[in-house]
């Protein structure tokens, strides 16, 4: 199930559209159409897409190349359309469609050396021609977007955030990261939509059939985000300029998307952050397909 909060909702992939206002000159504006949607979430598999009127980018291929493009013509977003696929880490559920991505598709990926390192095996033969080799911190630009890439406390021998800026909006994805650590903070602050992982319930982990080895990785600071974690970290830190959160990559066995919810709720009715201050809320679907929503919709601007 889909578990949308203050959204009308039917069937499709999650989606969302925002406007931008480009300026042209000083004195004129034209009005830009951003869509973000996603794929797949969670450890079966994570893959996003954050789109213009004229080009996408991925983030992640966690799900098979298959899947990525059925998907993607299912919303009419054509193949030619993607400019390169953004990695964050080298864990299967968001690498696993890369290699025929690249081989099929001649995809260029981005991620870091480091990641790329961690990447690339007998198993996952990359041509050269489709790597692209991105620094940390420092903004690259492609399809319309600045896209800057952080560091963040994940058990892979580097994982990174994506900080993606387009016109005046600004879009943080942040999957998998076992705190918020120092370097990850500033720009999930900074995000108008933001993707952030809430992983497991407590509860429910503590209390479930996981070895302790395996609870014990997840919890830790390079394992997973907590709902209550994510919660109090976004309760601490709302602000005017955060108008959406997607909450994303949920464990199957330790989360439901009830439970991020009312966690969520909770945090910010505790913290005293009063309804009309709440973003727009969406739990990504682990399984596709799942919902679509549109933020704004054209004929209300
Ligand atoms: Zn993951
Ligand atoms: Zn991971």
């Amino acid at each position: 199930m889909n578990c949308i909060f203050n959204q009308h909702s039917r069937p499709g992939p999650v989606a969302f559209s925002l406007y931008l206002y480009v300026p042209l000159t000083p004195n004129t504006k034209v009005l830009m159409k951003l869509k973000f949607c996603s794929l797949s979430s969670g450890s079966n598999g994570n893959c996003y897409y954050l789109g213009n009127e004229f080009h996408g980018i991925l983030i992640d291929a966690g799900i098979s190349a298959t899947a990525i493009r059925k998907f993607l013509k299912n919303m009419n977003i054509s193949m030619q359309t993607i400019m390169g696929v953004m990695i964050t880490h080298n864990h299967i559920d968001h690498i696993r469609g890369l290699e025929v991505l690249t081989r099929k598709n001649y995809l260029p990926a981005f991620t870091t050396p480091k990641i790329w390192e961690s990447i690339l095996s007998p198993q996952m033969k990359i041509s050269p021609d489709c790597i692209r080799y991105i620094p940390l911190q420092k903004k690259f630009h492609l399809a319309g977007f600045d896209i800057e890439a952080f560091p963040v406390c994940h058990d892979a021998p580097e994982t990174i955030g994506f900080h993606i800026c387009t016109g005046d909006k600004k879009i943080t994805v942040v999957t998998d990261l076992g705190h918020i650590c120092q370097t990850a903070a500033p720009y999930i602050k900074e995000a108008n939509l933001l993707v952030i992982e809430s992983n497991y319930d407590e509860e429910m982990l503590v209390n479930g059939r996981y070895p302790p080895f395996l609870k014990a990785r997840i919890q830790s600071d390079h394992g997973h985000l907590g709902n209550h974690q994510t919660a109090a970290f976004l309760a601490d830190n709302i602000n005017d300029n955060l108008s959406n959160i997607c909450l994303a990559h949920l464990s199957k066995n330790n989360n439901s998307p009830e439970m991020v919810l009312q966690t969520l709720l909770e945090t910010f009715s505790e913290k005293g952050i009063p309804p009309n201050r709440f973003p727009q809320i969406s739990i990504l679907n682990r399984d596709t397909p799942t919902n679509m929503l549109t933020l704004i919709e054209p004929d209300t601007l």
